[in-house]
């Protein structure tokens, strides 16, 4: 089972791949830069032969890196959207680093412009961004349609995807707590939603799960996270996710509010519940 966590990445990528291990972590997930944007770290070479020895050594197979928080692809305003266009391709040259690995980012809000313009600057800024000889794929999350998001629904992101020309270089990241909140019963129909993904946007785009509990019912919303089995989707339906034959073999990263001791708790508890 591939599971982990997101680490800081203030100390490199060799530090990453120690704290992923001292807490029973086989992937793990960072920021690229500070949550906020803004510059982004020195990546050091021999700092990165080192992790990738290690990763290898220690089975760490997938790292699934996290765009910052306030890259928006579609923001209303046209200075954040190229700073966003410039942030992406940076990163993307930055994850080439460590090849085959992915990069998550939230689509955007589109403020009041409307979700199909929405759609249409991602796909143009993913368009610009993509490259055919990258090794990385680059990962739409699920979002909660909180104000307005782009990705509240299986449909968005599809038809973000059918606007992408590189379409092997992009990919999905389920997030449960986020689809949750957007409205789709991973509680009682677990199957269902998963049948209604395949359909809509197709399982071989599944690349990753952010595991996550949320703090709040069925559609609300509102994408506020929990420790797993404290919220309402509860223990019992984490452990059906984490076991289903569409997303058991994926990488599984925790969001959930915790320190390194109650991640360390949280992976021991979904190990012992995942199916051999
Ligand atoms: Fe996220
Ligand atoms: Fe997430
Ligand atoms: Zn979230």
């Amino acid at each position: 089972m591939q599971i982990g966590c997101h680490l800081s990445s203030s100390k490199g990528y060799l530090e990453m791949g120690k704290c992923a291990v001292s807490i029973g972590a086989t992937t793990f997930a960072f920021f690229t830069r500070n949550p906020r944007g803004g510059t982004a770290k020195e990546i050091k070479k021999d700092d990165v032969e080192a992790y990738l020895k290690y990763a290898e050594e220690h089975n760490i197979k997938k790292i699934v890196a996290h765009a910052p928080y306030t890259l928006n692809l579609c923001s209303a305003d046209a200075n954040v959207r190229r700073f966003a266009n410039r942030i992406l391709i940076d990163d993307l040259k930055r994850m080439e680093y460590t090849p085959n690995q992915y990069y998550n980012f939230h689509p955007g809000s589109h403020g009041k412009q409307g979700t199909e313009i929405g759609i249409e600057q991602i796909s143009e800024a993913l368009n610009s961004a993509l490259k055919p000889e990258q090794t990385t794929t680059v990962l739409l999350e699920t979002m909660a349609g909180k104000g307005t998001e782009v990705g509240r629904n299986f449909e968005e992101l599809r038809a973000i995807i059918d606007r992408v020309e590189l379409k092997d270089k992009i990919g999905v990241c389920f997030d449960t707590c986020h689809v949750w909140d957007g409205g789709y019963d991973i509680v009682n129909n677990l199957d269902g939603v998963l049948e209604n993904f395949d359909k809509i946007i197709g399982l071989k785009y599944l690349c990753a799960v952010h595991l996550n509990d949320s703090m709040n019912p069925l559609d609300s919303h509102k994408d506020r996270h929990h420790k797993i089995g404290q919220g309402y989707i509860g223990l019992e339906s984490i452990i059906r996710i984490i076991n289903h034959e569409s997303l058991r073999n994926l990488p599984f990263i925790l969001e959930t509010p915790n320190e390194l001791d109650g991640y360390a708790a949280e992976i021991s508890l979904l190990r012992s519940n995942y199916k051999i």
